[in-house]
């Protein structure tokens, strides 16, 4: 690897009087004169005082130490870092999407609208449901929109005792949070040692007081849940709802549908499977789906069509809960969505899901005689080692992840699902060759090897990127988050 050494911040490039233009004085009167004296500053804003050619320099230089899709393989488990195809940035970014108001009126935007409303059609048709809000801005997001459907669904019924949610112990930690957001008390129930829901520490949770089941299938140690439908009939039965969690719909992409499953409620991100960019905090989607009998409690506003197919606006519903978002959502994520599905077509983003499965399954079965293969039968489109085999070495999973920088791999996600105490978890999507995948699987050995034979290169890594390891005890315990503060 050769790698750029630490770069300076900006502030530390700072020169008092440097600049970056000349801006002659202005020929008409201050226009700043007429504000009230409170709203101004005292002081000058404390900005780094620097000429062009080292703005240029400095931007350029940090962007080389960052880490992407487009530098590398990322196989971080359950965020499905699948390339982004260039055209999705095109589309979303050319004039005539990108010049848009969103308080325009609904007959200057029709042809936005039309674009707005293929997403949510093709959405529904994707996850088997009746109708879609492109509204929230992420996955937890639409977690936290679709559990206030089903509770505005409960309300509107009387029913007022139902508060419980249950969820699995392999949840993503959004699942319980989300819940409690909005106001629902959560109640775990146990996996089986296959990582599938235990169906028997189920039943005894039922009862008039569930509100729903939140489920992700595959679930997050990869695995088909292979009892939902049963699990679905049970929640039904004592009258509460099914909640799909989407944010790993991509192996089941055009395969099989969630509204089939007996989900009644879903989301999903589309800055997972729909290959829109992410990390970073964002910017994200978390599209919400409802079966019928639900659409009347999705959020405002909605972009509704007339029978001459006219597009426009509704800001308000009477049964609607209301807003979760500025406007329509995040536009630009939508677009890059669309375009996505658009340009694969029907066929090809059905080969996503069994081509991203074949490409989990071969890095497993490839590793598997020196990494704890956390459940033992074919994965779907990730699957989780409990880490090496050889625990003799004292080499955890954290120095595994940490290693995997030096050979120019984005790390899997770590110590995630919590079943296990060694947890890496691998999703190396559909987007990647084999020859790729061979390339990870030589680091993944070597890092084995070195285990054994250096274990120290491998506690120690990174050595080869800009920054080291971190001291995560220091920086929890005393963050320094601005350069002020240094
Ligand atoms: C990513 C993820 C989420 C949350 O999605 P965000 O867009 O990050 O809020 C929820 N559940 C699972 C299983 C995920 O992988």
């Amino acid at each position: 690897m050769n790698r750029t050494a630490y770069s300076p911040l900006i502030f530390e490039l700072s020169k008092e009087g440097r600049k970056a233009c000349q801006i002659p004085s202005p020929d008409v009167d201050d226009a700043f004169s007429s504000l009230p004296a409170d709203l101004m500053r005292d002081s000058e804003p404390r900005l780094p005082q620097v000429d062009e050619l080292t703005v240029t320099r400095h931007y350029t230089n940090v962007s080389t130490n960052n880490f992407g899709v487009d530098t590398g393989f990322y196989p971080l488990g359950s965020c499905t870092m699948k390339y982004n195809p260039k055209i999705n940035e095109e589309i979303a970014a050319s004039r005539v999407f990108g010049s848009l108001h969103p308080l325009q009126p609904a007959a200057t935007v029709q042809g936005a609208l039309k674009a707005y409303d293929t997403l949510q059609q093709m959405l529904c048709e994707i996850g088997g449901m009746s109708r879609f809000t492109l509204n929230p801005y992420a996955g937890a997001h639409g977690e936290l929109t679709g559990l206030l459907v089903i509770r505005a669904y409960h309300e509107s019924r009387g029913d007022v005792k139902r508060t419980k949610v249950i969820v699995p112990d392999s949840a993503h930690g959004t699942n319980p949070a989300s819940a409690a957001v909005a106001g629902l008390k959560v109640v775990e129930v146990k996996s089986l040692p296959d990582g599938t829901v235990d169906v028997e520490a189920l039943a005894p949770l039922l009862d008039d007081t569930v509100a729903a089941m939140m489920m992700t299938n595959p679930n997050t140690t990869g695995t088909f849940e292979s009892s939902v439908s049963e699990i679905a009939r049970m929640v039904h039965d004592c009258g509460g709802l099914m909640y799909y969690d989407g944010a790993n719909l991509n192996p089941l992409l055009g395969v099989a549908r969630p509204g089939d499953m007996g989900f009644d409620v879903m989301h999903i991100n589309l800055h997972k499977t729909f290959s829109t960019p992410h990390g970073g905090g964002g910017p994200g989607s978390g599209p919400v789906g409802v079966r019928s009998g639900l659409e009347q409690f999705l959020p405002c506003p909605r972009v509704v069509k007339d029978a001459q197919g006219k597009y426009d606006v509704e800001w308000d519903a009477p049964e609607s809960l209301g807003r979760v978002s500025c406007f329509l959502g995040n536009f630009s994520v939508e677009l890059k969505a669309l375009a996505y599905i658009l340009s694969l077509g029907a066929e090809a983003i059905a080969m996503a899901g069994p081509l991203a499965t074949l490409n989990a399954n071969y890095v497993k079965h490839s590793l598997k005689d020196l990494y704890k293969v956390a459940i033992d039968r074919v994965c779907k489109h990730e699957f989780v080692f409990d880490g090496l085999i050889d625990k003799s070495t004292g080499v955890t999973t954290l120095d595994v992840a940490k290693r995997l920088l030096d050979y120019g791999f984005h790390a899997p996600t770590i110590y995630f699902p919590l079943l296990f105490h060694e947890s890496l978890m691998i999703e190396p999507t559909e987007t990647e060759s084999i020859e790729t995948l061979d390339n990870f699987i030589y680091a993944m050995r070597e890092i084995a090897r070195e285990a054994v034979e250096t274990p120290d290169v491998v506690k120690l890594a990174p050595l080869f990127t800009p920054v080291g390891r971190p001291d995560d005890t220091k920086a929890a315990l005393n963050p320094v988050t601005s350069f002020y503060d240094l």
